[in-house]
């Protein structure tokens, strides 16, 4: 099982956070609801606002406390775009036409949805929309990244190529030889604008508990009854929203996605002139590199480093390492950089990159596997399951998979190896493989 840590002891997005801690109004309380949400990230969070929104009894049971996943721990990096060099070919490719392009939409909109959405509830999250890019480190990152362009302009998405020039101009770093931009990506404290959905779901009729782990779901006649730390809870329908928290929940649920922990952590506040050089236009990036390339700045001027843990002991020393290393090949200039915090979580990964919707049993389902883009995804597809369970979208409309449990074969073992993975990706970054 993984760790879950409601103190978010650690994870400086908490001590900057300008929306206040979730505190539960006991007024919303009930004792039978229409729809139970278990977990309280972003995707947990965006059904119930939504369900709440569409006048459904929403009840959200949460182990820890709102955010404290990897939504209120990630780098909040809000990306117009799908994993790594997997394009909107590749997603028609998985899913077939209706799905797959339906899902392109989707991702292209989504920081579109995340910053219009943040606007219009008024969630104060540091929210940021300077633009996204996708530089190439590497001619064969190039390749892929040019394939990546070629998809979405292919579907009149409003993308721009940038050569090598464009690429330092925009970035400040070095070593990029082309690259793509878009330009409603951007950032957010992602700590924040979990805390500020948390509060617009209850204003909304949300009951939202914390610190009530679920242990076990079961069925009597046509109710689904929870059982958590806190009692019973009993709705007509289930979804289970757990990232890559998914232990004994439900059996079976937890070899569908396989836990990497990454760790993340800020530099000091840099200088007016340093600012000047790097990222001048506050635009952020994410590279192809297997071991982590990307830049950002939080509302302090420092920027984001991070991350895979691998190493089992001293694994703050050796991250550090590994980032400081990667920050001053970026930026070479920076050679004095410390972390001056450091924090981890888990990103719930699946074989094809792709969250997936489980139908575990009738009016029981999970929604989880974002990989490393749940910032936008897990709203936006919380959005859509939403309006599913509240039946004004069916089964075949919503754009993912939808089926029984989607078992990643020798899970336990690739679960071992993959805690192994980051030195041998380190590596192939550094042969210009990648
Ligand atoms: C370090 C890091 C950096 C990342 N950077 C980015 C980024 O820059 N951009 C991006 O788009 N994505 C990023 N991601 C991925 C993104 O954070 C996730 O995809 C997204 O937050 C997933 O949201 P979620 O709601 O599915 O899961 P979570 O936020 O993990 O929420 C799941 C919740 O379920 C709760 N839970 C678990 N088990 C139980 C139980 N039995 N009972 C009750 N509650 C339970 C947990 O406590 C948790 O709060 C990053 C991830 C990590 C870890």
């Amino acid at each position: 099982m993984t760790r879950i840590d409601g103190t978010m002891r650690g994870v400086h997005w908490a001590t900057t956070s300008p929306e206040p801690a979730f505190v539960a109004k006991p007024v919303n309380r009930r004792t039978d609801y229409d729809i139970a949400v278990v977990g309280a990230g972003f995707c947990g969070l965006s059904i119930a606002l939504h369900a709440a929104t569409a006048g459904a009894a929403v009840v959200v049971v949460e182990a820890g406390t709102v955010g404290c996943g990897a939504s209120g721990r990630n780098g909040g990096i809000v990306v117009p775009h799908f994993p790594g060099a997997m394009t909107p070919d590749d997603a028609v490719m998985q899913l077939g036409r209706t799905k797959g392009e339906a899902l392109a939409e989707l991702v292209a909109g989504g920081p579109g949805f995340v910053f219009d959405h943040v606007r219009a509830l008024g969630i104060d999250c540091e929210a940021e929309q300077n633009g996204w890019l996708q530089p190439a480190h590497s001619p064969a990152s190039l390749k892929k990244v040019r394939r990546v362009y070629q998809s979405w302009q292919a579907r009149g998405v409003d993308v721009e190529w940038l050569d090598g020039a464009d690429v330092a101009a925009l970035t400040g770093a070095q070593g990029y030889v082309g690259g793509w931009f878009r330009n409603t990506g951007g950032t957010v404290n992602p700590y924040a604008l979990a805390l500020g959905l948390a509060r617009v779901a209850a204003a909304r009729g949300a009951d939202i508990r914390q610190n009530a782990p679920v242990i076990g779901i079961r069925s009597e006649g046509a109710v689904r009854v929870l059982n958590t730390a806190q009692g019973e809870i009993r709705a007509r329908k289930v979804v289970i929203a757990t990232n890559a928290h998914t232990p004994a929940l439900y059996p079976g649920l937890e070899s569908s996605v396989i836990p990497v922990l990454l760790y993340h952590g800020f530099t000091r506040p840099m200088r007016d002139d340093e600012r000047s050089a790097i990222l001048p236009t506050r635009a952020c990036f994410t590279d192809l590199r297997k071991s982590g390339g990307f830049a950002r700045y939080n509302s302090e001027n420092r920027l984001i480093m991070g991350g895979a843990i691998f190493r089992p002991s001293d694994q703050r020393a050796w991250s550090e390492r590994h980032s400081r290393r990667r920050l001053t090949e970026l930026f070479p200039q920076l050679s004095d950089l410390q972390a001056e915090s450091f924090w981890t979580g888990w990103c719930a990964l699946t074989n094809e990159a792709l969250p997936a919707v489980q139908r575990l049993e009738k009016d029981v389902y999970s929604l989880i596997g974002f990989s490393t883009r749940g910032v936008a995804l897990a709203q936006t597809l919380g959005r859509e399951m939403a309006a599913f369970l509240c039946e004004s979208r069916t089964e075949a409309e919503l754009p993912v998979r939808v089926g029984g449990i989607r078992k990643i074969a020798l899970q336990p073992l690739k679960r071992f190896l993959g805690g192994f993975a980051f030195p041998i990706y380190q590596l192939r970054d550094s042969l210009g493989l990648t």
